[in-house]
């Protein structure tokens, strides 16, 4: 690296990792005096991304997606780049801010890099408690093991305990529904009798709490008709082993309810919360619940010295949502370039460019391979228009535009 490199290095290499990058190098490079002095790095414990959204059902089985499609390799994303980019296999596990420096440890043989930075995105995301639904800071091969394994006691469970009743549980529960049960006929309301006996517990009043009642009801009746059962208002109190789901993925345990009852089940998923991939932030930069303190209108994190930022879920800037931080990308690299001019002693040419979150009833939950319920900015949206948005293949295809870079072909 020579003395005047200015490496602006990405945290974290996912929706908001990448989605950065490329705008970075398109629309912001160019625009900087001495553009080849800059330089943008990914930093990752994962080779591949991968449409996170598919998991619920691509955990069932590999027959319903492209697994091409499903998985994507990072690097080659950006070999349209050249030497402007670089991938580092590796997790951050160090920020010092003041001396302006991230650290990151080697996925390969675990040794540590010091990477200065002119410029800094935390972009690290979540990880799920259940080791089924999200990469959790290691790779495909990880993931798809997991699969595996679970895939493999399907054969014999005959009940599925799935905890939490937001969209990943009940997109869990109605995969597996009708993987394993098949849909009741159109005249029947319930599933008579199902192979597995499904079961969703909520401590909410209704599922699905991002949306009204009366669509968490509706879905109710989806998941009814393949076999799944719900009950609401009841707190998963201990698990036992308390590993079961997690790290003991395929282990029987007996789950503890706040109503006194406990549920046996063959296999049991805690679909519930994220957990915020931050710990290598100081705690002074973070809030309680462990994401990074962000601006929410200028996407910087203030505390953090200059040119410091941070967006989707490893973020407090809004809900962790997709569609939510596709909104943010062009704000955030439009503070960005303002800030990388400023630094190489230019006039930015507007002020600040301000997010404001989406806060709309937006949400779409299929159940199943042909049913879902949601809603796009209020209004309700028919089961059919559920399946042919989302529910067909939960993304996968349109997902390839944001990892390739397509999705930010023009500055916005
Ligand atoms: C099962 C499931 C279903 C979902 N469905 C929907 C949906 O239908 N619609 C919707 O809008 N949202 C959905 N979401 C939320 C959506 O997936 C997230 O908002 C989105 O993935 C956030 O992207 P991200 O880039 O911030 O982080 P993530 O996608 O979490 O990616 C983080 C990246 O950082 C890497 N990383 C982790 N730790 C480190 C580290 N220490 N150093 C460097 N890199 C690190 C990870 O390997 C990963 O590549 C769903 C989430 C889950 C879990």
């Amino acid at each position: 690296m020579s003395d005047t490199q200015k490496d602006i290095i990405i945290l974290g290499g996912s929706y908001a990792g990448t989605s950065v990058a490329h705008y970075t190098l398109k629309h912001i490079l160019p625009t900087l005096p001495s553009p080849e002095s800059y330089r943008v790095t990914i930093v990752s414990p994962s080779t591949e991304v991968i449409c996170r959204p598919a998991c619920p059902r691509a955990l069932v089985s590999d027959e319903y997606f492209d697994q091409t499609k499903l998985f994507v390799d990072l690097q080659e994303q950006f070999a349209q780049y050249g030497t402007k980019f670089r991938f580092i296999h590796a997790h951050a596990t160090g920020l010092d801010t003041e001396g302006r420096v991230a650290t990151v440890t080697l996925v390969g043989d675990g040794s540590q890099l010091k990477l200065d930075y002119h410029a800094l995105v935390i972009a690290t995301g979540s990880s799920t408690p259940s080791p089924l639904l999200s990469l959790n800071g290691g790779g495909r091969d990880a993931l798809k093991e997991n699969w595996k394994t679970f895939r493999a006691s399907l054969a014999t469970a005959k009940s599925i305990v799935i905890a939490g009743g937001g969209a990943t549980g009940i997109e869990t529960a109605g995969e597996l529904g009708e993987h394993l049960n098949g849909r009741a006929g159109f005249l029947s309301s319930k599933l008579d009798k199902p192979k597995v006996q499904i079961t969703v517990v909520t401590s909410a009043k209704d599922i699905l709490p991002v949306l009204r009642p009366a669509i968490g009801q509706a879905a109710e009746g989806y998941l009814a008709k393949v076999g799944v059962d719900v009950i609401k208002g009841v707190k998963v109190e201990s698990v036992s082993p308390s590993e079961a789901g997690g790290s003991e993925i395929t282990a029987k345990s007996e789950v503890k309810l706040s109503n006194g009852k406990t549920l046996s089940a063959d296999l049991y998923i805690p679909a519930y919360g994220t957990t915020p991939n931050t710990a290598f932030v100081d705690s002074s930069l973070r809030v309680q619940d462990g994401r990074v303190d962000t601006n929410p209108e200028t996407l910087r994190v203030d505390k953090a010295g200059p040119r410091v930022y941070a967006a989707g879920d490893a973020s407090n800037y809004a809900r962790p949502a997709v569609h939510i931080l596709m909104e943010a990308i062009p704000v955030l690299a439009a503070n960005l370039k303002r800030d990388l001019l400023q630094a190489a002693g230019k006039t930015p040419p507007s002020d600040d460019r301000i997010f404001k979150a989406d806060e709309s009833e937006t949400h779409l939950v299929p159940i199943g391979r042909s049913k879902g319920v949601g809603a796009a900015k209020g209004f309700k949206m028919p089961s059919f228009f559920v399946w042919l948005i989302k529910g067909r293949d939960y993304w996968v295809s349109m997902t390839g535009n944001t990892w390739t870079g397509q999705q930010w072909a023009k500055e916005t």
